[in-house]
């Protein structure tokens, strides 16, 4: 490892541990998948203007072994760089069907559930029929269920993706477009896309208030959705106020800590029932 000149270091210590490390998130990621151990949807609930839960989004948690609790933020993109989102993304599926089920059962058939669709996971030309099979196998109404897609999804052959959604939609399941103002998304895409409702993210909802650019997006965002014919759903919302605001622009749905934090399902359950 002389350093003279011409040389290319190619050893560095600190790269060798964040390359360790995540090979060996990797391997247990995998290992958790393949072996359906400590892997278990969160629910959020999400409530209408008279704070009526009105269903939840899905979001996935990880109980490591050694390390607690990882976050999807670190995971989900791994998952996605190396194939691993298709198995994990089959095992939220079936566990939101198992939720939903259980609400059926319980007679609770007015809440709908959101989950989470990564880009390589819609891709899948199976995917439609993997998604039906669940629901027919699970005896689950399509209607319960919604999709939350982010822009990713619609950067491939758009075409493909507008009749996958028909076809999904003809089934009767919901789709929200989520991240909405976070990437690059077009305005094209509202227009040429059925979605149901427009999410708009955390990060504009939770400082809205620190600068105006942020409020008057916001302001924005719900206008056109509704123009669109959308309903909004406002995510990240923390306080009163912003409660209170959001309501006052005609936002549809609320998601945030201001009602609860995402909890294993019994617990939501116990919370809404
Ligand atoms: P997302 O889909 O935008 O989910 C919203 C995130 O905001 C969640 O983070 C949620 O816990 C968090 N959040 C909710 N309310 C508040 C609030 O009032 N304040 C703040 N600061 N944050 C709030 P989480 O659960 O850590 O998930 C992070 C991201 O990981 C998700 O962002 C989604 O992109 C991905 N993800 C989570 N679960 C799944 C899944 O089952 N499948 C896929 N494909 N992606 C998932
Ligand atoms: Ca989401
Ligand atoms: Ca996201
Ligand atoms: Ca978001």
């Amino acid at each position: 490892k002389r350093n003279g000149m011409g040389e290319i270091r190619l050893y560095h210590p600190e790269m060798a541990d964040a390359i360790e490390k995540r090979v060996k998130l990797e391997s247990d990621l995998r290992h958790a998948i393949e072996t359906r151990t400590g892997l278990e949807l969160y629910v959020q609930p999400q409530l209408n203007e008279n704070r009526t839960v009105i269903g939840a989004e899905a979001l996935i948690r990880w109980h490591h072994s050694e390390r607690g609790m990882v976050s999807p933020a670190e995971f989900i993109p791994l998952a996605e760089e190396t194939g691993l989102i298709i198995g994990l993304g089959d095992l939220i599926n079936e566990q939101a069907c198992q939720i939903i089920r259980q609400w059926q059962q319980l007679g609770l058939n007015d809440w709908v559930l959101s989950i989470n669709v990564s880009a390589p996971q819609f891709q899948q030309l199976d995917f439609v029929d993997k998604l039906n099979s669940l629901l027919k196998h699970y005896e689950v109404p399509a209607g319960q269920l919604k999709l939350e897609l982010t822009e990713s999804v619609l950067m491939q052959n758009l075409d493909e993706v507008i009749h996958k959604i028909n076809e999904l939609k003809q089934l009767g399941i919901q789709f929200a477009l989520d991240d909405f103002g976070t990437g690059y998304s077009s305005l094209s895409y509202l227009m040429k896309l059925p979605f149901d409702v427009l999410k708009i993210d955390v990060s504009f909802v939770r400082d809205m208030f620190q600068s105006k650019q942020k409020e008057a997006i916001v302001q924005t965002i719900v206008q056109l959705a509704h123009n669109l014919g959308l309903k909004v759903v406002a995510e990240g919302v923390e306080t009163e106020k912003h409660f209170d605001y959001l309501s006052s622009l005609g936002c549809d749905y609320f998601q945030g800590y201001l009602f609860s934090k995402p909890v294993a399902e019994p617990e939501f359950r116990q919370q809404n029932q």
